[in-house]
């Protein structure tokens, strides 16, 4: 077997503007990576175009010893993979946020390396061992991997962030030279949907609406509830597929996953694949008229009405 010093690379996920929250929680699940009770020392890999408040936010990160930047005008999944296969050799873990930007990422990166992929890890267990849900989360897998690069993707709402200092505490910056370009794949533009509301993943509430709001007009009150509480908008899968909002809202096995202080589930049944995506919220609300919907066995609170009344009630006393 390839013998290869212990430290840990973690791809930075960001905007060119500044670092995801994801990042963060990645960051503190590789301080978590330790041997003889000491953390393994931790690259941060940072791909973008023009982003010098992403490295400076990351200058101010605790717990990092190195930083290596590249300039990317257009990181594609396709010649990104092949940059970090490469810098990654000389690591013996490699993380990224199992967020849609470290799904499309690090399959690719194993595949490279011929490795395993760790995938949605939950928990660092040692230097080999982890721990990620199997089942929609019913249960839980410790898995063991012997390959030489351990390739891991954190599910974010299992760990907390890493603490960001008011000032620069890593000095170490390397700028690497090499450009790698996609042979198959070119940019070509770029839609992204703008809003004011919190992104997903990281709001602190979420208000969720399902195939009981029964139309796109509708949804409309799951959307004031939100803006009221200043939180993120979330949906069930038939939500999705009924067309009321776009499937970047999906929460559950096939979406995202979060764990906010406060999930409003309105006109959800809660199936096993939503609850996947949100059952460790803190504290869960439910809103059905169905008494026995299986939401209700996760809720802290049930609301069993129709949420045509509920709803406008709720809104006015907000
Ligand atoms: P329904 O199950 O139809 O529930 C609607 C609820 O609204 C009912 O409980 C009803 O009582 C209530 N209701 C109706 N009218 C009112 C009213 N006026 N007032 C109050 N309550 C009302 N689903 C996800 O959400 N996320 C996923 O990631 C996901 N991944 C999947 C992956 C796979 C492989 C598969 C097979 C399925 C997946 N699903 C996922 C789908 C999942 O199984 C359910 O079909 C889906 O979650 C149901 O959405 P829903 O609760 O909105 O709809």
């Amino acid at each position: 077997m390839e013998n290869k010093p212990l430290a840990t690379l973690v791809v930075v996920e960001h905007d060119n503007q500044s670092l995801s929250a994801d990042t963060l929680r990645a960051l503190s699940a590789a301080s978590q990576i330790q041997q003889d009770g000491a953390s393994l020392p931790v690259t941060a890999l940072l791909v973008g175009h023009q982003c010098s408040s992403v490295l400076n936010e990351l200058k101010c990160v605790q717990g990092i010893s190195q930083i290596v930047a590249a300039e990317y005008q257009y990181a594609l999944a396709e010649n990104l993979s092949t940059l970090i296969a490469e810098v990654g050799r000389d690591y013996s873990h490699i993380l990224a946020p199992a967020s849609t930007f470290g799904k499309n990422l690090m399959p690719r990166v194993a595949a490279l390396l011929d490795v395993g992929q760790l995938s949605d890890v939950i928990a660092i267990e040692s230097l080999d061992t982890v721990i990620r849900p199997i089942y929609a989360g019913n249960a839980l897998a410790r898995v063991r991997s012997d390959d030489t690069t351990k390739v891991m993707t954190i599910r974010s709402s299992a760990f907390d962030a890493v603490t960001v200092s008011d000032s620069p505490v890593i000095e170490n910056v390397v700028t690497l030279e090499t450009v790698i370009n996609a042979e198959h794949s070119e940019f070509v533009s770029q839609q992204k949907a703008e809003s004011e509301r919190p992104e997903l993943p990281t709001a602190n509430v979420v208000v969720s609406g399902g195939r009981g709001l029964g139309s796109k007009e509708n949804f409309a009150l799951v959307e004031q509830l939100a803006d009221k509480l200043g939180g993120a908008i979330g949906a069930s899968r038939a939500a999705v597929d009924a067309g009321f909002v776009s499937n970047d809202l999906q929460v559950g096995q096939t979406g995202k996953i979060v764990a906010p202080q406060l999930y409003i589930a309105v006109g959800i049944s809660g199936a096993i694949q939503h609850l996947a995506g949100m059952k460790d919220s803190k504290v869960i609300v439910a809103i059905n008229s169905d008494p026995e919907a299986p939401i209700f066995q996760v809720a802290d609170y049930g609301l069993v009405g129709d949420l045509f009344e509920i709803m406008p009630e709720l809104l006015e006393k907000v």
